[in-house]
This record gives C-alpha cells, structure tokens and sequence, in this order.
C-alpha cells in the first residue's frame, strides 16, 4: 500500500502523535496541514483566524489538505477539516481515511493537562469541556462518514498504531 493516510478526529485525539507513530511504522513521510499552512503563510492559526475569520482559515486549510497530499505520507488534518464536503470527498478518494475516536471527557483532559498543544482560538468561547461536548455532537457524523477505520484513541499511542496497521492490512486483503 502506497496511498496516503489522513488523520481526522477533534483537537487531542491524537492526530500529530499517532500520525507521527504510524508514520515511524510504515516508513512514510509524516505531515500537519496545520504546521504547513504556519511554514507557509508565517502566521499561527490564531492570526490566520485573527485576519481572514474561520472561512479563510479553512480555505487555507483545504489548499494545504491537497498540497501536502502525496504517496507514503500519513497526513494529521485539523479538527475541522472534515466540516468541508469537498475535503471529505479528497480525502476519502485520495486515500485511506482513520478516525481517532475518543469521548470529550477524554479529549478536554490532554488539551487541559497540555495548554500548549491547544494554541488554536476556542470556537465557542466557552470551557473547553462544553466545548468539546458541542464540537463532537456537530462533527460526530461528519468523521463517521468520512473515515475507512475507526478506532479507539483512548488506548496508548503504540496499542493505536498497532490497531490502525491491522485495519489497514484487514482492508487491503
Ligand atoms: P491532535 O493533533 O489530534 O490535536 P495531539 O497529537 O497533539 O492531538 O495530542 C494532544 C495531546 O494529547 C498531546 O499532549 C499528546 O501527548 C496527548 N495524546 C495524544 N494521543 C494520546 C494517547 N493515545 N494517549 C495519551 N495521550 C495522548
Ligand atoms: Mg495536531
């Protein structure tokens, strides 16, 4: 198997770090749509959303899906990036598509315990539990849809690596 792999799933599921992991695995490249559009624009997310609003940062962010998109490369989208039919449809014709699936409790926990890896503007203004409570429940469907495997982001970094492999292998027979 050669197509690319896309990593989808709410901020803390554990798209860069299992995207890293299974990338090592496979021997593949490992990108971050989210790290590329700050190579590329000088800007962090937050002054992107700051000076185009939310529709130009995910302009931005469909541009770099497809940008970065290639064979032997795991790619860690961002959070959002499924909200865009279009994206969904690349992504899903481009290559294999895994959801990290992982409850809110779960996901406010990390982003709380690392503030770092949460420099993104809340979407809502609200705590960051409510917060991901509301973002599953609008997006829950969409990653559904989206994703060829679905696996549980709960268990260790390795015991998800190992998973995804078998989902793939057990896709490819
Ligand atoms: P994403 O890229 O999906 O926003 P990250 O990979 O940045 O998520 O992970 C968010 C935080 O959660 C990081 O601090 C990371 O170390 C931690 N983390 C990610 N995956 C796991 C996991 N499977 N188990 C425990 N902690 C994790
Ligand atoms: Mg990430």
């Amino acid at each position: 198997m050669t197509q690319p792999i896309f990593m989808v799933g709410a901020r803390g599921a554990g798209k860069t770090t299992v995207g890293k992991a299974l990338a090592r695995a496979l021997g593949y490249q490992f990108t971050d749509t989210d790290v590329f559009m700050q190579q590329t624009t000088g800007l962090s997310v937050a002054e992107v959303v700051a000076r185009e609003g939310w529709a130009g940062f995910r302009q931005r962010e469909s541009d770099a899906l497809k940008a970065v998109t290639a064979p032997r490369t795991v790619v860690a989208t961002g959070g959002g990036a499924v909200l865009s039919a279009e994206n969904r449809a690349f992504m899903r014709a481009a290559g294999q598509v895994i959801y990290l699936r992982a409850p809110a409790g779960t996901l406010a926990h990390r982003l709380e315990e690392y503030p770092l890896d949460a420099q993104r503007p809340t979407l809502t203004g609200k705590p960051i539990a409510e917060e991901m409570v509301e973002v599953l429940a609008a997006r829950e469907a969409l990653y559904q849809d989206v994703a060829h495997h679905v696996l549980d982001a709960t268990a260790s970094p390795e015991e998800i690596v190992a998973a995804i492999q078998r989902s793939l292998n057990a896709g490819a027979l």
